[in-house]
């Protein structure tokens, strides 16, 4: 079989099994070769590792995921796609397609199943419209995945990869840093997909070290006090913690860890790293 990442092979599938594009599952299918070689280069898949890719759709990135990898398990929720996997890559003796939902699989027991519990490599183009759930699922799950090389929406790369005081840090910056290290290594612009989406795009690694750069610090309190601090963002830190009633703190509670970090009152949450965030939540435990 071609290779299916050029516009001509693409669209004679398409032609030849009438397939129609479903936007509610974010079908924008890549048609540029430099860029399938490219994420497979920049995830450091080989041929020692089980890939999941999340999303094949006809196939694309697939084949040259199953070129590089010992074996890729692709999960895909598009059942009228079956038929067409099954001819695109019959030439690969190393993929199993699964059909179904990846936000309702066991992503431990497909970890067991198809790599005997060991880390997974997460390879894909995923569908936009539910990009935050799947990476913090891939992240929560408890499932053993070593990193995650995802395109997404380019806003949202960037968002992943801030840094503190820009307009694109926030709380998904906050909880991906949580779980891993974040590099955005390629932009990709609208052409290269059919159909094309309104939107550019980018590649971001996201290489997982759950917790590292938070030692000593309650994961649940953490994210609580992150959700409080960006939940009004405008107003100051010490105004959205202080009146946030999900947190157990008093005013005088934040006033004194604030002071004890030498932090003004009048600093807003965007201006606080992570670590930052990590020792004010380790403080106003402490003062429980
Ligand atoms: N990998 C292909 C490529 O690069 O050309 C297709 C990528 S397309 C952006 C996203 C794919 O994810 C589509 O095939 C879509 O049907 C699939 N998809 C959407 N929602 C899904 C879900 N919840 N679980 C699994 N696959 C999903």
């Amino acid at each position: 079989m071609d290779k299916l990442a050029v516009p001509a092979n693409t669209i004679a599938v398409i032609q030849k099994y009438n397939f129609t594009f479903q936007k509610r599952y974010g079908q924008n299918f890549l048609v540029d070769p430099r860029v399938t070689a490219r994420i497979v280069e920049e995830s450091g898949v080989g041929p020692e590792d089980t890939v999941l890719e999340i999303g094949p759709g006809i196939g694309t990135l697939t084949q040259y995921l199953a070129e590089a990898a010992r074996s890729v398990v692709a999960v895909e929720i598009d059942r009228s796609l079956l038929p067409i996997l099954e001819e695109t890559l019959a030439g690969y003796d190393n993929v199993t397609v699964l059909c179904g939902d990846i936000l309702k699989m066991n992503l431990p027991e497909l970890a067991e199943t198809y790599n005997g519990g060991k880390p997974l490599k997460v390879v894909a183009n995923l569908p936009y419209y539910i990009t935050t759930p799947i990476v913090m699922e891939l992240f929560e799950s408890g499932a053993p995945v070593s990193s995650v090389t995802v395109m997404v929406q380019k806003e949202v790369a960037q968002r992943m990869q801030a840094s503190p005081g820009g307009k694109e840090y926030g709380a998904l910056t906050l909880a991906v840093q949580y779980y891993a290290s974040a590099r955005i290594v390629a932009n990709v612009p609208p052409n290269c997909f059919i159909p094309r989406p309104d939107v550019g795009s980018a590649v971001i690694r996201l290489d997982v070290q759950e917790g590292v750069s938070c030692p000593g610090t309650d994961k649940k309190a953490l994210f609580a006090v992150i959700r409080a601090a960006f939940a009004q963002r405008r107003k100051t830190l010490a105004n959205c913690l202080k009146n946030a009633p999900e947190l157990p703190y008093t005013r005088e509670d934040v006033t004194a860890a604030l002071q004890q970090m030498g932090l003004p009152e009048t600093i807003r949450g965007e201006a606080l790293s992570l670590e930052q965030f990590a020792r004010l939540t380790r403080l106003l435990t402490l003062q429980r």
